[in-house]
């Protein structure tokens, strides 16, 4: 029996999503029928229960995922999410585009996600600790160095590897620095590791920039989600002249049409409880009306499945810069393609964060430490030659950027497959 859809059980949009999408560009580029059923469904996935003592004394049982996607290529990669909404199909999803993600970028990696369902934010740090590490623990035959490397996603920071990295190495018995990238920098953290994801979405944007004809200091630009990749984003492209004119987290929008002044705002959201909301700058908006603001840069960097065809007809940006995975609907991509917006995809745009990652795993594993501009100089000369390989492909092929990246991915992927053979 061949399964033309995806089992039942990793069903939900966000599955479909990364699903609907390869299927579009495996029909694009004519995909080995074989290998087209093959990379649609995960390797191996992993549903965990977590028992966890609260600091009440009672135990409450949360659910902890670890889906691995492909290893054709090397160890697999991904993130590790906490949020309530975590399941096994958004994992599944965010662990396919890992691997596209890793090929576009040329990194020796397969994808992968690990997720648990559970608000971070309602957890004392004992608890937040004690569930780590039960869920490290349950996850332990999965990872290592040259196995399945995790990282830092929604919800989750490097103090998250840190407990990661010490209860994997409790079990083995000597510390394991590449067991996690992410790491606090005293464990074997790298420089620029924290701000990569943002610094590469700026890169990116910079080259589509000079290919649009535009330049960054008549830019404005609005970022959704104020976390890890959205704060680095709105900093770093007001550091390269930007006019950063809103950003956004999951309680209020700010906007300032002049601009906001980043570096108090993060000041601010630091010292406030880490809410926009209470570093009282700008004026107050909604997240919606953020993503349809009139600006030159939008910056989806919280969740996916923001910009819908309900929404993107007012979508109103010269540039949608993907920070977040998956934050655009199939049915968005088509009216935003018809509006002529320049879309640089999620697994090309957002990809800086694991090619940093991967400049961690390679410095943990030769114990040798590299300084942060040559961090800086790699990410830009991997990312932007990525970019341009994308742009001159989509050209060729008049495809999207987003068919053109998936397609040069899924091609790498499928060669390392042809190369390797169906085991047994
Ligand atoms: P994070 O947890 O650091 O930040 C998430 C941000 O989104 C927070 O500011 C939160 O308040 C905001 N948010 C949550 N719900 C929201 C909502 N409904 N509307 C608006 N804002 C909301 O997470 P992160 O690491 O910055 O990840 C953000 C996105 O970037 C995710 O899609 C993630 O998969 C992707 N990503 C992250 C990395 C990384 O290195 N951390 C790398 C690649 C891609």
């Amino acid at each position: 029996m061949t399964m033309r859809e995806p089992a039942h059980e990793l069903d939900n949009p966000t599955f479909r999503l990364a699903v609907a999408q390869f299927d579009q560009a495996a029909e694009a580029m004519n995909l080995d029928p074989n290998l087209r059923e093959r990379l649609k469904l995960p390797e191996r996935s992993l549903i965990v229960s977590l028992p966890t003592r609260m600091d009440d004394g009672t135990v409450k049982v949360f659910t902890g995922y670890r889906v691995q996607h492909d290893s054709a290529r090397g160890p697999s990669k991904g993130g590790i999410r906490y949020h309530l909404d975590v399941s096994l199909g958004e994992v599944a999803a965010l662990a396919m585009w890992m691997t596209w993600k890793c090929a576009l970028a040329g990194l020796p990696y397969g994808g992968a996600k690990g997720g648990v369902r559970v608000a971070p934010e309602r957890l004392s740090r004992g608890e937040l600790q004690r569930l780590t590490r039960r869920y490290a623990a349950e996850i332990f035959p999965l990872i290592g160095p040259d196995k399945d490397v995790p990282a830092p996603d929604v919800g989750t920071n490097a103090q998250v590897m840190a407990w990661i990295m010490d209860t994997y190495s409790q079990q083995v018995g000597f510390a394991v620095p590449g067991v996690v990238t992410g790491k606090p920098l005293s464990i074997g953290g790298s420089l620029g590791r924290e701000e990569a994801t943002g610094r590469g979405v700026v890169y990116v944007t910079l080259e589509a920039m000079k290919h649009l004809g535009l330049e960054i200091t008549k830019a404005t630009v609005a970022v959704q989600g104020f976390g890890n990749v959205g704060s680095n984003t709105a900093r770093i492209m007001a550091e390269a002249g930007a006019r950063v004119i809103a950003v956004s987290d999951h309680s209020v929008g700010l906007y300032n049409a002049k601009g906001l002044e980043i570096p108090e705002l993060l000041r601010r959201y630091h010292t406030n409880g880490h809410s926009l909301r209470d570093t009282k700058m700008g004026d107050w908006i909604s997240n919606e009306e953020l993503l349809e603001l009139d600006c030159t840069v939008l910056v989806p960097a919280a969740l996916s499945e923001q910009i819908t065809e309900k929404n993107a007809s007012k979508v109103r940006c010269r540039l949608l810069v993907e920070g977040a995975n998956g934050p655009t609907t199939l049915e968005a991509d088509q009216i935003l393609a018809d509006k002529g917006v320049f879309i640089i995809p999620d697994i090309l745009a957002n990809s800086g964060g694991v090619i940093v990652s991967y400049f961690e795993w390679v410095q943990d594993a030769q114990r040798f430490f590299w300084k942060e501009a040559d961090i800086r100089d790699r990410l830009h000369e991997i990312i932007t030659a990525a970019f341009h390989r994308t742009l001159e492909f989509s050209k060729a092929q008049q495809a999207t950027m987003r068919m053109a990246a998936l397609m040069s991915g899924i091609d790498k992927v499928a060669q390392a497959h042809l190369a390797r053979g169906l085991y047994p």
